[in-house]
């Protein structure tokens, strides 16, 4: 029994997938959030390198990836694809379960497979310095090591509450060399200003935002790196599900769903879209994104003009939104704590080429625990959002017997948030439903956009 299928590091793929030439309809415009009129490549220069600029808004389907970026996944690329045998038979299903794991890479997570290349643009376009925000972490550490593989200096500004509670992901940070800052900071005026009002202020990760734009756009030298929602991250995250269709033809499989936990949307389009694309050549396959009932943005939340960041600086997009003054409980998975989507993905769901769920806490820990025990990889909390999906795909499989082969993305491992599993086994944790008052409300703030 064929437990891990790999490919060999030649087959790391040579191109990224581009979803943008086919989406079903039209992007809608990214607003400049001072003049609300449609933002411009120039007025993106002070902020993102020309070549990320220009992959946002490209219309190539296959777009290089260059060899320098190739030579660093190789550390950890191709990810394998793991047959779940043990958690099938724990289930007692007659589904398949495959899963990708991004969890080897040096993070930990599968975001250094847009921070190496962003990493990697800023360097070849004279970028000096990166600064960029980080909430629990798991970008912050991604984007410091990228930025260590170019010689690129780098500042992160990690939310205080996060700084002070969650010490190792900063002494990962640092031991790439990074500069951590606790947010709100006196580097910045967005700072400043906070902590004139509230010098015991704990920070947000749109406080955080704001701090690393201001540095950003008011440096020379200096450029921001955002680790999820925008348009090339979802490129650079491609070379999962590329991977991944590759591993399960070796064995002769094509799932008949993919499913990725939703934050922000990166590992869910770096997942999915590859298999969106075969849907539109006429291929029977359903793309899930599962997302935490405490924060539902695909779910629950409209889809409509909103400012990417609660301060209102970061440019205004359509997407699926809960407003962007929603403050999301402190639930565990706090990488999928964001008021907003990816506008790719918020289009395909709204379109309904790709569908969502939300789950609750609990049965993700749950789920968690069950694939711990018979899988042995400890999931990230977040990551446990899609273990729940794929098992409630094979348990209906068994209700229904019938057979049915499932993909979902294991997005990273758990060991810098036992502290979550700590809780979890010591009975601490609760579930949490968004009230729905609550969302009307911070939805009453949208901007205006004609
Ligand atoms: C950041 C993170 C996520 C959520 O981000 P997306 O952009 O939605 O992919 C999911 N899993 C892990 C392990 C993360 O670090």
């Amino acid at each position: 029994m064929q437990t891990k299928i790999l490919l060999p590091e030649d087959r790391i793929p040579k191109q990224w997938y581009n979803i943008i030439p086919d989406m079903p309809s039209p992007l809608a415009p990214v607003i400049h959030p001072g003049t609300m009129q449609p933002v411009s490549p120039d007025d993106l220069l002070p902020i993102f390198p020309m070549p990320l600029i220009e992959q946002e808004v490209s219309t190539e389907r296959w777009i290089d990836i260059p060899e320098e970026v190739r030579e660093i996944y190789k550390i950890w690329r191709p990810s394998p694809l793991f047959r779940a045998h043990r958690l099938e038979k724990a289930l007692g299903t007659p589904a398949k379960i495959f899963y990708k794991y991004e969890g080897g890479s040096p993070a930990g997570s599968h975001k250094p497979n847009s921070a190496i290349p962003q990493a990697y643009y800023n360097k070849i376009s004279g970028t000096k310095r990166i600064a960029t925000e980080t909430g629990a972490g798991q970008w912050g550490s991604s984007i410091s090591l990228a930025c260590q593989m170019f010689g690129l200096e780098c500042t992160v500004y990690m939310v205080k509450v996060s700084y002070n509670q969650k010490p190792y992901r900063k002494s990962m940070m640092q031991l790439w060399g990074a500069n951590v800052t606790p947010s709100p900071s006196n580097l910045t005026n967005a700072g400043r200003a906070i902590l004139e009002r509230d010098p015991e202020s704990n920070g947000s990760l749109g406080i955080a935002i704001s701090e690393a734009v201001e540095d950003a756009a008011t440096h020379d030298d200096t450029r921001y790196a955002l680790g999820s929602v925008l348009n090339h991250v979802c490129l650079h995250q491609s070379v999962i599900g590329l991977e991944a269709k590759e591993q399960l033809a070796m064995v002769g499989e094509y799932p008949d769903v993919v499913i990725g936990c939703h934050g922000c949307g990166s590992n869910f389009a770096g997942v999915g879209f590859p298999f969106v694309a075969d849907k539109a050549n006429g291929k029977n396959v359903r793309v899930v994104a599962l997302e935490p009932a405490s924060c539902p943005t695909l779910t629950r939340g409209i889809y409509a003009f909103d400012y990417g960041d609660t301060a209102k600086m970061a440019p205004v997009s359509k997407m699926y939104t809960l407003g962007h003054d929603f403050m999301p409980p402190g639930i565990h998975a706090g990488g999928l704590r964001y008021h907003g989507a990816s506008p790719l993905v918020s289009q395909l769901v709204h379109e309904g080429v790709v569908e969502a769920k939300a789950v609750h806490q609990l049965a993700c820990f749950e789920a968690a625990v069950l694939f711990s025990r018979s899988e042995g990889i400890i999931p990230a909390p977040e990551s446990s959002h899609a273990i729940r999906g794929a098992i409630d795909e094979a348990l209906q499989a068994k209700e229904e017997g019938k057979e049915k082969t499932i993909l979902f993305n294991l997005s990273g491992h758990g060991h810098v948030d036992m502290a979550a599993y700590d809780d979890f086994l010591g009975d601490k944790l609760n579930d949490y439903e968004y009230p729905e008052e609550a969302i009307k409300e911070s939805l009453a703030h949208l901007p205006k956009v004609d």
